[in-house]
Parts: C-alpha cells; structure tokens; sequence
C-alpha cells in the first residue's frame, strides 16, 4: 500500500510498539493496515462422508464449493450458515473450520469449513445455475477447473490422513 486510502497522501514507514515497522499517514495520524476481503467456502458433505454437494453458477460450465463473502459485523460462521442456507437451503449438522488460503484476484482471505448435513434436500436459489452430489471418490476430478477449491480439498484429505 503506497497511499492512504482515507485521504490519498503517501504513506510513511513509522515504528508502531509491538508490531515493527508499519505504513503511516501523517496527514491522518493514522497507521494504515492492509485492507482486504474476508469469504467463507465449504465442503459438504453427508453424514457418512460419502458424497460432496457441488455447485455451477453465473453461467459458468465448471463444478466449485458453495461460498460467499462474510458480511461487515458477520463471523466466518454465520456466513457458513447464511450461504448455505441462501444458495442450496441446507443446515448443516455441524461445521468446522478448515484451512485458509489469500486469493489474489479478488484480495480475499478464503475461510474453508467443513460443513457436515443429515438432510440432503437442496433447495438452490437464483445464485446457483446446477447442484450435484459427487461421489467422494469423483471430487477431485470434478473440481479440476476451481483451483481454490481443489486447493482446500487436498489439504483436507491431506489432514484427514494424518488423524
Ligand atoms: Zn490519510
């Protein structure tokens, strides 16, 4: 960050107690932290782990995880239940936070959950163009194409053999 996004005057080095050295506004009298979004993915599953429910959407012919931007004054797992609950109409059993991962495209923080459900009645909203639950054993081969998601699925599967 070379401007303050406040008010545009260049940012100076200053020592800030603690942290080291951080970029400062001397117009504001500001310490300027690096700004960016927060989202959440998940993989969902059903109670036996047996298959994984995976979405297309925005006209997009490619297989990705349900997810969604954590809204200002949300947790990361509010946005896991109201996403769910707004593009497929799921209620997960349980959740439990994965891995995370900085998108650069976008300048988002990416909170991956497992998101674990009984019921496997989707219900998709206006967001999500087609649904499937994938056969476990296909998950990988279906989300060739979401790089993030891919990502998240292999560190899970990674972690889940390390238990
Ligand atoms: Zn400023």
């Amino acid at each position: 960050m070379e401007y303050c996004y406040n008010c545009g005057t260049k940012l100076i080095s200053k020592e800030l107690e603690h942290e080291g050295i951080i970029p400062f506004c001397p117009k504001c009298n500001n310490f300027v932290f690096p700004i960016f979004s927060a989202a959440v993915s998940m993989i969902i599953l059903s109670s036996d782990k047996s298959k994984m429910l995976l979405i297309k959407q925005y006209g997009k012919d490619f297989y990705r995880f349900v997810a969604g931007y954590i809204n200002k004054g949300e947790s990361a797992e509010e946005a896991v239940y109201r996403e769910m609950f707004e593009e497929v109409g799921l209620k997960p059993k349980y959740i439990k936070p994965l891995r995370t991962k900085y998108f650069d495209k976008s300048n988002t923080l990416m909170y991956n959950y497992l998101a674990v459900c009984d019921n496997l009645d989707v219900n998709t909203n206006y967001e999500v163009d087609h649904y499937a639950w994938i056969p476990i054993e296909e998950a990988k081969v279906a989300l060739k194409d979401a790089k993030l998601a891919l990502y998240f699925f292999e560190q899970y599967l990674n972690d889940c053999s390390q238990n």
